[in-house]
């Protein structure tokens, strides 16, 4: 009997008591919450509790203290567990490597099976949107007017239109995620030209369907399962060997999804994928023969999706190709890695402690009198940009792979 089946005739047994056995994964993360002595450290660091206080969120360690009293009752902790942005700053400062963001997933499974009414609605509602299309936005009902808003955003970045394909056995699959594809079209749009520049030989999918990132932070793991087996039939089908995305979440989830699944196909951020394998000289050569951009001060901003969940060593590659370009000067601004809010769903049913979050990097921001922001993930690019603007700032926040296509030749 494999595991699964083992799983499922456990839980049918003991259905009647409304008891929910855990899942081997599901173990790791409850023997994780078992390992905190309540030292406080977490609580020191978290970001929303440093933006909106304990009384209104009261952190990671009362998370991990409830649940480490047996039994655990789930939905105590259910004022607490959406509010997490999922920045993982907790699990990197505790001494016994507590994995608050796993844990805090875990949570968010069992309230949704078990007392669906304590799922904020912000969150049923984007449920009921990716059930309905497969998708986290709501697709444009007249495809011309995305079509135009694509043509709008891409005139006002200065880029070119490189039209879609989709190739049975190309190397790479290009997966912009469902923010570049229905909202920040102009992300997709660049990294197409940025693939398409260094020769790359990639595909889109036929169909966009989301990674079922969304959906597991609903709590909804059902969905976010059989979304990412969707989504690994069409790799399997499209025979990539390997996968590129623009997003940070999409790249985290991709990842632990392959690697938990055994897809056999690596994921790469887009600007992993361009300083290992495009390398560092080939970028430097393109970027020299033709920058067609003027001098800029630019400060950037890590994603936690990348740097915490992913590989710090991304936020290395982001200064690495910076720094090759002609006319950039990056400017640090000691908040790069200061979560910025727009993590863990927090903005679809608590708004302010999502905006609350980010007010804290706005003001070093600011004060590096850099003219540009960057970051590799058009979520967080969202996030700073109307909040800066908000302040009545003039900087500009670009998605790294807009920043990255203005700036290169426009043929090659
Ligand atoms: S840092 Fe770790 S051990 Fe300390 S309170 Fe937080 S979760 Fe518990
Ligand atoms: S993951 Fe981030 S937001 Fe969530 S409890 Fe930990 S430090 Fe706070």
């Amino acid at each position: 009997m494999s595991e699964e089946e083992a799983y499922r005739t456990v839980s049918a047994t003991l259905e009647q008591e409304r008891i929910i056995p855990f899942k081997t994964d599901e173990l790791e993360v409850v023997r994780s919450a078992e390992k905190c002595v309540n030292c406080g450290l977490c609580l020191n660091h978290c970001p929303v509790v440093r933006a909106v206080g304990v009384d209104r969120f009261s952190g990671p360690r009362s998370i991990a203290v409830e649940l480490s009293r047996s039994p655990p009752d789930f939905w105590s902790t259910a004022d607490k567990v959406y509010l997490c942005t999922s920045c993982g700053t907790c699990r990197e400062v505790c001494p016994f490597n507590v994995n608050m963001p796993d844990i805090v997933n875990m949570v968010r499974a069992r309230i949704f099976k078990q007392r669906p009414d304590l799922v904020p609605r912000g969150l049923r509602a984007v449920r009921e949107t990716i059930a309905k299309y497969s998708l986290a936005f709501e697709p444009w009902e007249d495809p011309n007017e995305k079509t135009e808003s694509r043509d709008a955003r891409l005139q006002a970045a200065g880029l070119p239109f490189i039209k879609d394909r989709t190739v049975k056995g190309a190397e790479v699959l290009f997966y912009p995620g469902c923010q570049a594809e229905e909202r920040a079209q102009e992300v997709k749009e660049a990294a197409k030209f940025i693939l398409n520049y260094f020769g790359v030989d990639f595909t889109l999918l036929e169909e966009m369907s989301c990674c079922g990132l969304p959906s597991r932070l609903i709590g909804d793991d059902e969905t976010s399962r059989s979304l990412a087996a969707r989504l690994r039939e069409k790799v399997n089908l499209l025979g990539v060997k390997k996968i590129v995305t623009t997003c940070a979440g999409c790249t985290s989830n991709l990842s632990d999804m392959s690697v938990r699944d055994n897809w056999g196909v690596p994921v790469y951020h887009l600007i992993e994928f361009l300083a290992e394998e495009i390398g560092l000289e080939r970028l430097s050569e393109a970027f020299t023969e033709g920058s067609r951009a003027g001098e800029v001060l630019t400060t950037i901003h890590d994603p936690c999706h990348l740097i915490r969940h992913t590989s710090r060593q991304i936020s290395d590659h982001v200064i690495a190709v910076l720094n090759l370009i002609p006319n950039v000067t990056v400017v640090p601004s000691g908040v790069a890695d200061s979560c910025c809010g727009g993590g863990g769903m927090v903005g679809y049913h608590s708004r302010d402690v999502a905006d609350a979050v980010v007010a804290y990097n706005l003001g070093p921001i600011s004060a590096t009198k850099a003219n540009r922001l960057v970051a590799p993930c058009p979520l967080c690019t969202a996030q700073i940009e109307r909040n800066l603007f908000n302040t009545g700032s003039d900087i500009q926040v670009d998605d790294l792979a807009v920043f990255i296509a203005q700036r290169l030749p426009q043929e090659r």
